[in-house]
């Protein structure tokens, strides 16, 4: 076979490595039931209002959808309170996240700084983009660090990404520091928060800089509806961003990444509160659960503000993780984050939850 060249730096790319599927599990250890604990998706599912809504728009799939989904921008200017020429929704917000590395960085000059153990997200762009990218070590129980993301910034840092809460840590960064951060930092240099988890924080006000956005010059939140929302399968999030960069990467970027039943899931499920408001109580109570009951089992357990928990077991991890695989529980081992001790779980419905902790207990006290 012809072997073709590629650009050096994706010669030996290091690809993402996402949560194994539910189908995958089941064929592989011939298992009826299945249960995934392991991509921080919504334990309810997605809305019965949503699914009713991508139906009723099923026949317009022929069309294009509009570009920059107007619509949806509107409806996340008025629910997050900022206007509308600061919201740029994507396909993920992944899509913005990779935006942000190939438009604002310069490859070849220009670094990001990101914190050990974070998103495998941000290296991968890096490194796509041909920027440099930096990771400082981590406080006590992985405490955000951001001092020393200030003290790594120079001239040349293009952006300095705290992820809050943190995956896989659960771990937040408090909204007043986050000023701090954004006020030292050079003069060319962002500040982006990815909010990924950033509704099941309690309250938000003490977490979200978005409030104050008009505060801040060098401010960006990432958000997404893959997550609360239960939008995963479709991609949609969106970024909220000074309004002259917005303008800037609204006019470089590919048109129409987001499609139209993204577009309209998006709207229905900003709507619906009843499932939202669920969704939260579900995770709430479910994060108390597991870390009541990890510790009983004499896990470490650290605490979290997102729909998952990290937690190391008294046994080797990785043994952990494959005999909950064979026993049809799929939950996301750390080790590709640099945490090979460590386990994190998602909150499920209250019986996944049940049968995980059931499950866990057996192998660990046996
Ligand atoms: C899940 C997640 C995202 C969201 O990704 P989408 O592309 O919107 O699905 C972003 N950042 C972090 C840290 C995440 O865990």
């Amino acid at each position: 076979m012809r072997e073709f060249s590629v650009r050096p730096e994706i010669m030996e790319f290091d690809p993402y490595k996402p949560g194994l599927t539910i189908e995958q599990i089941q064929a592989e250890y011939g298992l009826e039931t299945v249960i995934k604990l392991a991509s921080n998706e919504n334990p309810l599912g997605t809305s019965p209002v949503v699914q009713k809504t991508i139906e009723r728009n099923a026949a317009r799939a022929f069309r294009y959808p509009e570009n920059h989904t107007p619509r949806l921008v509107e409806e996340i200017s008025r629910q997050v309170g900022v206007p509308e020429e600061c919201v740029l929704v994507g396909n993920g917000s992944d899509e913005i996240i990779d935006m942000l590395f190939r438009m604002k960085a310069h490859p070849g000059r220009d670094n990001v700084v990101c914190y050990e153990h974070c998103f495998s997200m941000y290296r991968m762009c890096a490194k796509l983009a041909g920027v440099e990218y930096r990771e400082v070590p981590r406080g006590k129980d992985f405490a955000l660090p951001l001092d020393k993301m200030a003290e790594a910034a120079d001239e040349n840092t293009a952006m300095v990404i705290v992820t809050s809460p943190d995956n896989p840590t659960g771990q937040v960064a408090h909204v007043e520091d986050l000023a701090v951060l954004a006020g030292v930092l050079p003069k060319d240099c962002l500040l982006v928060v990815d909010e990924a988890y950033v509704d099941f924080t309690w309250p938000p006000e003490s977490y979200t800089p978005v409030q104050a956005w008009d505060k801040f010059e060098n401010l960006v939140v990432l958000r997404t509806f893959s997550k609360a929302y239960g939008l995963a399968g479709l991609r949609v999030g969106y970024g909220i961003l000074p309004p002259a960069l917005m303008a800037r990467l609204k006019n470089a970027r590919i048109p129409f990444t987001v499609n139209l039943l993204a577009e309209e899931a998006a709207i229905a499920a900003l709507r619906d509160e009843t499932f939202y408001n669920e969704t939260l109580q579900l995770v709430m109570s479910g994060r108390e659960y597991f870390a009541d009951e990890l510790k009983r089992l004499g896990c470490r357990v650290w605490p979290t503000q997102a729909n998952f928990v990290m937690f190391q077991p008294p046994k080797n991890a990785m043994d952990v993780f494959q005999a909950l695989l064979e026993r049809g529980i799929i939950v996301r081992p750390l080790k590709s984050f640099g945490l090979p001790d460590c386990i994190r779980v998602n909150v499920g419905t209250k019986q996944e939850n049940e049968t995980f902790i059931k499950v866990i207990g057996e192998l660990l006290r046996g």
